[in-house]
């Protein structure tokens, strides 16, 4: 996928605005690609709509280029449609019954011990109830896993009776001290009466506070019709998504969760009992994207915003007017992207100030807090601040010594003269250069 967003995106470079033209063959690309993660394609549409309405039009923030920006529009698109941000499972009452649903294979009984395990460790009591009257293996299955983790586990071997299963786990549960009850049960290999009845019989009789949904990520497209067949029998409140550790995308799990409108919970990644994560949506959506890396791109944007802003600083000392205002505007931008080394760099003459060999070195913190101390009108107009009473003020102000104000106002001073003479490695002026 991220090479076909790069081709799809390609065409942008140039243009300063995003328009109807060198749009519509970007989002029919990113339309296909969409679909081949597995996203439903009435969804892909509706999605590209989206995109389009929020790109066309939209003037490229300053130096944002055009495909970042639509990256950073697709991301944001991808996020809300899997809503935005993680919803957590409702486990205050005692008992909670979470009710786990789902076809055969899906990763129910996988999912009910992680779940176990995870409630655990949030200092809960749980239950785990065996509920799958078919296939006494499963019961078996089940209590292996659980008991490898000593996790307790309720079942009754010889019934076939799911609401006496369940009547007698909560006794059973409430001897025990356990608070939460997570019913196992059975899947089909594909929907059917029988498997419907059921579910939908333990469903009113056991009236959970969770019922989640478990779909193996790998089935695609499967995946929608069995949760839309699930959803007009029970009320789903989450969907689980497991064997994200395969090569699925997982682009059905935005499918899945805009058509039925409720939330992914968690995500399975592993066959080990602790590979289970709370669902973020930020993580499939770069998942969906096939790019680690689109978190990267994104702060890419931010950072070439910043280059917008370090340009303007430019321009001020070409002119003369750079004052303590835009030092520390620089400074705290430096602070937010965390990487001094870059901005430092970025302004020549500014290694003088944080590390000039024979004087004192001045940190960003000590800076800042000197400027911080000035009054606005002082910050804009550096020449007044000879005046030994402001000096003083600062200096109670920053807690930085007289002495050492001093030097860096010398310093201060000095910048524009020394940034402007500045040369880069092959002799042209730095600045004027930058500015071009
Ligand atoms: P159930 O029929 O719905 O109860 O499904 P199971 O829990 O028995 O899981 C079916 C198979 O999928 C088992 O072999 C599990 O080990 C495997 N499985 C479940 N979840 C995951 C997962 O997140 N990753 C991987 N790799 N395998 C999983
Ligand atoms: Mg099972």
């Amino acid at each position: 996928l991220q090479k076909k967003l790069d081709k799809a995106l390609h065409i942008f470079k140039g243009n300063s605005r995003i328009n109807e033209i060198n749009i519509a063959e970007t989002l029919k690309d990113i339309r296909k690609a969409l679909i081949d993660a597995d996203v439903n394609y009435k969804i892909a549409k509706i999605f590209v709509q989206k995109v389009k309405e929020k790109s066309i039009g939209k003037k490229v923030l300053s130096s944002l280029n055009p495909k970042q920006l639509i990256i950073k529009i697709i991301y944001d698109e991808l996020v809300s449609l899997m809503g935005k941000k993680n919803i957590e499972i409702n486990i205050s009452n005692n008992p909670t019954i979470i009710l786990i649903c789902g076809l055969q294979g899906s990763g129910k009984t996988s999912f009910s011990s992680k779940l176990s395990f995870f409630l655990k460790k949030k200092k809960k009591e749980p239950l785990l109830v065996a509920a799958d009257i078919h296939r006494p293996a499963a019961i078996d299955q089940l209590k292996i896993i659980a008991e490898k983790d000593n996790l307790p586990v309720f079942f009754l071997k010889k019934s076939k009776n799911i609401i006496e299963i369940f009547d007698k786990s909560l006794i059973y549960a409430s001897e025990k001290k356990c608070n939460v009850i997570i019913i196992d049960t059975a899947g089909r290999l594909a929907i059917d009466k029988i498997m419907m009845d059921e579910i939908q019989k333990i469903y009113q009789y056991s009236k959970p506070d969770e019922t989640l949904f478990v779909v193996d990520s790998m089935t695609g497209q499967d995946a929608i019709n069995t949760v839309q067949s699930f959803s007009k029998f029970l009320n789903i409140d989450g969907i689980v998504m497991t064997k994200l550790d395969g090569d699925s995308r997982g682009g059905a799990a935005i499918t899945m969760s805009s058509i039925i409108g409720k939330p992914i919970k968690f995500i399975s990644n592993g066959e080990k009992i602790e590979n289970l994560e709370i669902f973020y949506p930020e993580r499939i959506a770069n998942r969906i994207l096939g790019m680690g890396d689109i978190v990267s791109l994104v702060e890419k944007v931010q950072e070439q915003f910043d280059e917008e802003k370090t340009k303007k600083i430019y321009k001020k000392i070409s002119k003369n007017r750079f004052d303590f205002e835009d030092l520390l505007e620089h400074i705290q931008q430096v602070k937010k992207i965390g990487s001094i080394k870059n901005i430092v760099s970025m302004i020549p003459g500014m290694e003088k100030i944080i590390d000039n060999k024979n004087k004192k070195k001045y940190s960003f913190k000590e800076i800042e807090s000197i400027i911080l101390s000035m009054t606005p009108y002082e910050r804009n107009h550096p020449k007044i601040l000879t005046d030994i009473k402001r000096k003083k003020r600062i200096s109670n102000g920053s807690g930085i010594s007289l002495k050492n104000i001093d030097l860096l106002l010398k310093q201060f001073s000095n910048i524009s003269k020394i940034m402007k003479t500045i040369k880069d490695h092959s002799g042209k002026d730095i600045i004027k250069n930058f500015l071009s």
